[in-house]
């Protein structure tokens, strides 16, 4: 039975919004009201409150996120990466795809339905805009359907005004990402001319968020989104889904209370037909016809079969979070063979990752030595110049001291050991060596310590060659 119940399940594409000469049959939810949509709202605040605070929030003096493309720099909850440091997003993205492939295996599509930023601003937002400015859904139909007057034309506007401003507010809380909102405000109160790369951004992007919410919809999940179309390889009969219990629910009955369903036809199941899951349903299916493609999971047909059962005085859950195998009746299994490789290898790319982030240091510094002849003699004496290349890395000013570890025979002369950087910023500090030539045996190993001032027990130790003549 194991072995089955690894196996992929099939789940149909059912294109629930498109008619059968191919044109698109626009869905047109109706409003539903229940624990999940109660809990999916306040998540959906959480959530958006994160969003337009990360860039806002300051971390050790710089914004949680601030990717500055323009100028490589990457400031992620108070840690500052640079163009060097762009492998560790191998990392991070890998990270975050696995814990997509993690997380529906055991929970199915809850990223689609609870977190994905398209059904946050769609269901959270846009959607409601919608409700206020044209009715409920019955209202929107007949009047789609009728003919255009003075009303409809206003609701139409004040609806698409409305999408246009918000489309416009998420394109530049976004862009925020990534030129810091100081910067942001600085562009918004300029000229466009000053900043045609941003301005030209900030069109689009509006354009795109509006057009995707306003029009578009449900095609990104249905269509455009390679998560959704990766659904049947990724969940089995033990993922949680949102599915109807079809023993319980079929033969489908009438709508009557249920001590009266048991006197007059006690043999057929709960489900009355009613449609009432259909009809919320943001992607159009029946999720009695069973789990399918289109299905993101978002509960609204369990909440409104939920109210249905309700007014039935039936049980709750004809329609529930549920494994496949569950709603079949068969043992429900959480630890499965697919669960424990899935486990074992996450724990091992946060082993991977967690040594490759603490390669990641505070500052860089790295001795080079400056073109030209390899060493100078100088008298009597055999001389090597270099310079330290020095980046901080931490997302505030610091200063770094350098200091040679003292050897016999070696002098070191150094212009200023100690530098102020800003964040990201670098510098070059040079550093000349001599050695009485009568001293030089050979290449000698020079080291000398970068330390910054706010870390002063961690000094970083860097190497290099001292050369001279191979004849004295
Ligand atoms: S809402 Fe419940 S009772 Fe109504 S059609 Fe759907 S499954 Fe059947
Ligand atoms: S079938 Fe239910 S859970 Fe799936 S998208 Fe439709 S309403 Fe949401």
């Amino acid at each position: 039975m194991s072995a089955d119940r690894e196996e992929r399940v099939h789940l149909p594409i059912v294109k629930s919004s498109l008619r059968s000469d191919g044109s698109r049959d626009f869905v047109q939810p109706a409003d539903v009201r229940g624990r999940f949509q109660n809990a999916r709202r306040v998540v959906y605040v959480l959530l958006v409150v994160i969003w337009l605070l990360l860039p806002m929030v300051k971390i050790g003096g710089s914004p949680a996120v601030f990717l500055d493309i323009e100028h490589r720099r990457f400031f992620l909850f108070g840690s500052t990466f640079n163009a060097q440091d762009i492998w560790l997003v191998f990392f991070l993205l890998t990270g975050v795809a696995f814990g997509l492939v993690y997380l529906t295996a055991l929970l199915g599509r809850v990223w689609c339905g609870w977190a994905c930023p398209q059904t946050v601003f769609m269901e959270g937002f846009f959607r409601p805009i919608e409700r206020l400015t044209e009715g409920p859904r019955e209202a929107r139909l007949r009047r789609n359907a009728g003919p255009w007057s003075a009303g409809k034309l206003a609701r139409k506007i004040a609806k698409h005004a409305l999408f246009l401003l918000l489309a416009f507010f998420v394109a530049h809380v976004f862009l925020g990402y990534f030129v810091s909102l100081p910067g942001l405000f600085r562009m918004v109160r300029g000229r466009p001319g000053d900043h045609p790369e941003a301005f030209g951004w900030a069109v689009a992007l509006t354009g795109v968020f509006y057009v995707d919410f306003s029009w578009f919809r449900e095609q990104m999940c249905l269509v455009v989104c390679p998560y959704g179309r990766m659904q049947s390889i990724l969940v089995d009969r033990d993922s949680l889904v949102v599915g109807y219990d079809e023993r319980r629910g079929e033969p489908r009955g009438k709508a009557v209370r249920r001590e009266k369903k048991e006197e007059v036809e006690p043999s057929v199941g709960d489900c009355v037909d009613c449609k009432r899951c259909v009809v919320v349903c943001p992607t159009g299916i029946d999720i009695r016809n069973g789990l399918q493609m289109d299905c993101i999971g978002c509960t609204a047909c369990i909440d409104a079969c939920d109210e249905v059962m309700d007014k039935l005085e039936r049980p709750r859950g004809l329609v529930r979070y549920d494994s496949l195998a569950g709603l079949s009746q068969e043992k429900k299994r959480v630890l499965r063979p697919r669960m424990y490789v899935y486990t074992a290898l996450l724990l091992l790319g946060v082993l991977v990752a967690s040594i490759a982030f603490r390669k990641h240091t505070d500052f860089e510094a790295n001795v080079l030595r400056i073109p030209g002849a390899p060493f100078v003699l100088d008298g009597s004496d055999v001389r090597n110049a270099y310079e330290i290349h020095l980046i901080n890395k931490l997302p505030r000013r610091e200063t770094f001291t350098v200091v040679p570890v003292p050897q016999a025979g070696l002098t070191f002369i150094m212009p200023t050991q100690s530098v102020t950087l800003e964040p990201l910023a670098s510098t070059h500090v040079p550093v000349f060596v001599t050695l009485a030539r009568s001293s030089f045996q050979g290449q000698l190993t020079l080291r000398l310590t970068v330390t910054a001032a706010s870390e002063p027990d961690e000094p970083m130790t860097v190497t290099t060659s001292f050369l001279g003549p191979t004849t004295p």
